[in-house]
């Protein structure tokens, strides 16, 4: 089959709040190509609820908001970057408004400039701007209407990204730096050459690593682990979120029941009706998201059940429809009537803290490679994510890898043509089965092995059952065509690998990283967990 080779200034790697974001942002004078593996909008983005947290109110300060982000990050964070990340906020909500996004407005108590604020946990005023609760979709829709009108970029739905092409892929070449990405055309089955002066990672989490995630399909980590491949430095891969429920349905997968809920009185239930949140803290129900996730989990793994429940059948049934619409009618669609039944729920996989270091300017370990959005390490997060930072996060990461861009165009020209994607050694797949069965095995080890609550036995078991299945992946991979599940299974074991690797250095609990061997908090690990690849190569000083 002939190879397609493309070029562009700019390969944007990504089509959620951080893709779409850059691509906006780019001086329209440059070719950029945007790669997304389903149809652009498929991506954690379009799913937020809450909305994006920034300084808009008189009576907030920077300062308050930067000193709330350091303390959800339990002493972790990057006093720089919080600073950074803070400041840029209200200039980032007022580009979205020029883009046209529909943040929901009240002129009344809690509102600044016309726009309602909500308050989120962990922030200690009302700064969260929303669109309902559907502030993603309100993002991702804007985002994607005016780029799909701007005649420079170029788009490519349906299309995974294998590999980053590198320097090492010519041979003998003396340069360190990224050319562009192989890319798979899942339509036609293709491998494609992109090749680009600039490369940017905004592939988003990994959260599909576990069995339970509120997360869609695409989260599979494809940014990091290609970034590893190609030797980056990866952080903080220790400090997964996990939000305390999700719905547990065989069909309702990644399906959120707001915190909203319990915070309106509903109960959590073992299956035999006892209340047992009391038990483990005095705010109960309402205790942090974190110590929800972990009693449940305790309780889930005490019982050997499934899931637990929660109940709000006690409140008056049209206050439940009122406050609750959507998950009245998603429940009443899988059998489930809220206002009398109590809801199955499970802690899922939410948010990937860690990610791909960067620096200031959203610059990687490889020259002419960037990454941003929740693929990124930036150090904003620390040891927790704070409700709301995360799409603020996306937006200014963004705005920075398009300013570093244009300051570098100049010097930066095209890189030369590289080998095509070689298949002449492989066939088609025999034993698709492998996929299916290691995909599922390396999600439940996960989960039970790396989840909520960590030992450091239950991570080295995890440890063996990871590297034995990435043998057989490697292996599958050099013998048979890639394929989209195929290319996600590898990446997530290459990141299921990086979490234990991470999980096994931290040797305290903080944050979200908690395990029994090491219950307390330790003053002396206050810096990030960095991993180095074998192929590491330092930055020279000139790039
Ligand atoms: C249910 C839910 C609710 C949330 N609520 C909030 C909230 O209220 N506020 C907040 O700040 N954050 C929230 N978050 C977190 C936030 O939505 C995400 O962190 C953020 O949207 C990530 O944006 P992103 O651009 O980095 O990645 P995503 O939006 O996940 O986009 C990743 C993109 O990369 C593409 N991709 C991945 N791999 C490849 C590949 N190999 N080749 C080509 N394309 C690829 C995907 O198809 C997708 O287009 C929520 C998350 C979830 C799941």
């Amino acid at each position: 089959m002939p190879v397609n080779s493309h070029r562009h200034d700019v390969l944007i790697l990504g089509s959620g709040a951080a893709g779409l974001s850059l691509a906006l942002r780019l001086n329209e004078g440059l070719s950029v190509a945007v790669i997304s593996k389903r149809e652009l909008s498929e991506g954690s983005t379009v799913y937020a609820q809450g909305g994006i947290s920034a300084v808009l109110d008189a009576t907030d300060s920077i300062e308050s908001h930067v000193q709330d982000t350091l303390k959800a990050g339990a002493g972790l964070c990057d006093p720089e970057v919080v600073r950074l990340v803070v400041e840029r906020g209200p200039d980032n909500i007022r580009w979205l408004l020029d883009k046209g996004v529909e943040f929901t407005r009240d002129e009344g108590h809690g509102s600044a400039g016309g726009y309602h604020l909500t308050r989120e946990g962990g922030h200690t005023h009302r700064r969260v701007v929303h669109a309902a609760d559907a502030t993603g979709r309100a993002v991702a829709t804007t985002l994607e209407s005016q780029v799909r009108a701007q005649p420079n970029v170029q788009l490519f739905e349906q299309h995974i990204a294998v590999d980053l092409i590198t320097t090492r892929h010519l041979h003998g070449h003396p340069g360190h730096r990224c050319l562009g990405a192989y890319v798979l055309d899942l339509g036609t089955g293709r491998v494609d050459v992109f090749l680009a002066r600039f490369v940017v990672l905004a592939t988003g989490g990994a959260n599909k690593v576990y069995l339970y995630t509120s997360n869609p399909d695409v989260s599979t980590g494809d940014g990091i682990a290609m970034a590893w491949r190609a030797g980056c430095r990866v952080a903080n891969m220790e400090f997964m979120q996990f939000h305390p429920t999700c719905l547990y349905h065989p069909q309702a997968r990644s399906f959120l029941i707001t915190e909203a809920l319990r915070g309106e009185g509903a109960r959590l239930l073992l299956p035999d009706g006892e209340r047992f949140m009391p038990r483990f803290d005095a705010r109960a129900e309402l205790a942090p998201r974190d110590i929800v996730a972990r009693a449940i989990d305790h309780e889930m793994k005490r019982l050997g059940t499934e899931h637990v429940y929660l109940d709000i059948s006690h409140r008056p049934a049209d206050f439940v429809i009122a406050h609750f619409p959507t998950i009245h009618a998603r429940c009443l669609e899988l059998g489930i009537d809220i206002t009398k039944d109590p809801i199955p729920v499970v802690p899922a996989a939410h948010y990937t803290c860690g990610g791909v270091l960067v620096d200031t300017r959203a610059r990687t370990d490889l020259p002419g490679l960037y990454a941003s959005g929740e693929t990124a390490y930036t150090g904003l997060h620390g040891a927790n994510r704070m409700a709301s930072n995360s799409l603020l996060e996306c937006l200014v990461y963004s705005e920075l890898t398009a300013k570093d861009i244009e300051q570098q165009l100049a010097e930066v020209a095209h890189p030369p043509a590289v080998p095509p994607w070689d298949e002449s050694r492989v066939t088609e797949p025999d034993e698709e089965v492998v996929v299916t069965h290691n995909w599922d095995e390396l999600r439940r080890f996960m989960w039970d092995y790396v989840g909520i609550v960590r030992t450091n036995k239950r991570l080295r078991r995890a440890k063996r059952r990871a590297d034995l299945l990435q043998q057989e992946i490697i292996e599958y991979y050099s013998h048979f065509r890639v394929s989209n599940d195929l290319i996600e299974l590898r990446n997530l074991l290459e990141v299921a690998d990086l979490i234990i690797q991470c999980a096994l250095r931290r040797r305290e609990s903080r944050g979200l990283h908690y395990t029994l061997d090491f219950p307390d908090k330790d003053p002396s690990q206050r810096g990030p967990t960095i991993l180095i690849p074998d192929t590491y190569r330092p930055r020279g000083g000139t790039d």
